[in-house]
């Protein structure tokens, strides 16, 4: 696609490798891996992948909301969410395999739809936050990234690009910092350092960015204390 204005063509990239990479850890998964559980308590793969189509569709909302001036949340509601991925997880696996591919093809049009000037125009998250509509692009890479690792097909933080870890511990960081919720850690990653807290925290990037996110209980990493446990992420 051409590169909207105002969207790094950084972000545009991270985004189009996380569809392919998600798309890679669902080819590992036969339709029969697909009732066991995610990486994700309570969620099945199925569920994941459900959300995967809808969050699709949600960021579509947004986008036609950018380029209407309509109100046009991510959800109705939490409830029309949550019905939204029960009744695509109820799909069998091929139609559900084929709703993720669609549901991202739509993101992809919207963008592609998506006048140069519609990009500033200020939407609200499904968190309640007011964002410019071009956080889209990364807000689905973040969710393709970090699902392709939930959906325990294989694939870990590991098989994550550097650029992409470090640009999710910051997106973490700024989370938390909205919330006040910032651990007292200073976090340690190659030459990549988040927080200025008193616990000194280090290990690779796949190990830190899969603590930060609440994916892991910290298993590699060094402390000179014992480790919080991290508010969520998302
Ligand atoms: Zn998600």
């Amino acid at each position: 696609m051409s590169a909207p204005p105002q969207v790094p063509t950084e972000v545009l990239g991270w985004w189009a490798d996380g569809e392919q990479h998600l798309g890679t850890a669902l080819g590992r998964l036969t339709d029969e891996d697909f009732a066991a559980p995610s990486l994700l308590p309570g969620w099945s793969r199925q569920h994941l992948l459900a959300h995967v189509a809808r969050n699709a569709d949600a960021l579509v909302n947004l986008l036609t909301w950018a380029r209407t001036g309509v109100e046009t949340p991510m959800y109705a509601s939490p409830e029309a969410r949550d019905a939204g991925i029960a009744e695509a997880a109820a799909l069998a696996p091929a139609e559900l395999r084929a709703e993720v591919v669609a549901a991202t093809g739509r993101l992809v049009q919207a963008m592609r739809a998506l006048p140069a000037d519609a990009w500033s125009a200020e939407v609200r998250t499904a968190q309640g936050r007011t964002v410019p509509a071009r956080e889209v692009p990364w807000m689905r890479s973040r969710e393709v990234w970090v699902h392709a690792v939930d959906l325990a097909a294989g694939l870990d933080f590991a098989d994550v690009p550097g650029d992409v870890l470090a640009a999710l511990a910051d997106d973490v960081f700024r989370m938390w910092d909205r919330r006040d919720q910032v651990p007292d850690v200073a976090v340690f990653a190659g030459d990549r350092e988040w927080g200025t807290g008193s616990l000194a925290v280090a290990g690779s990037l796949p190990d830190v960015v899969g603590w930060l996110t609440g994916r892991s209980d910290g298993a590699g990493l060094q402390a000179d204390g014992p480790l919080p446990t991290p508010a969520a992420w998302l």
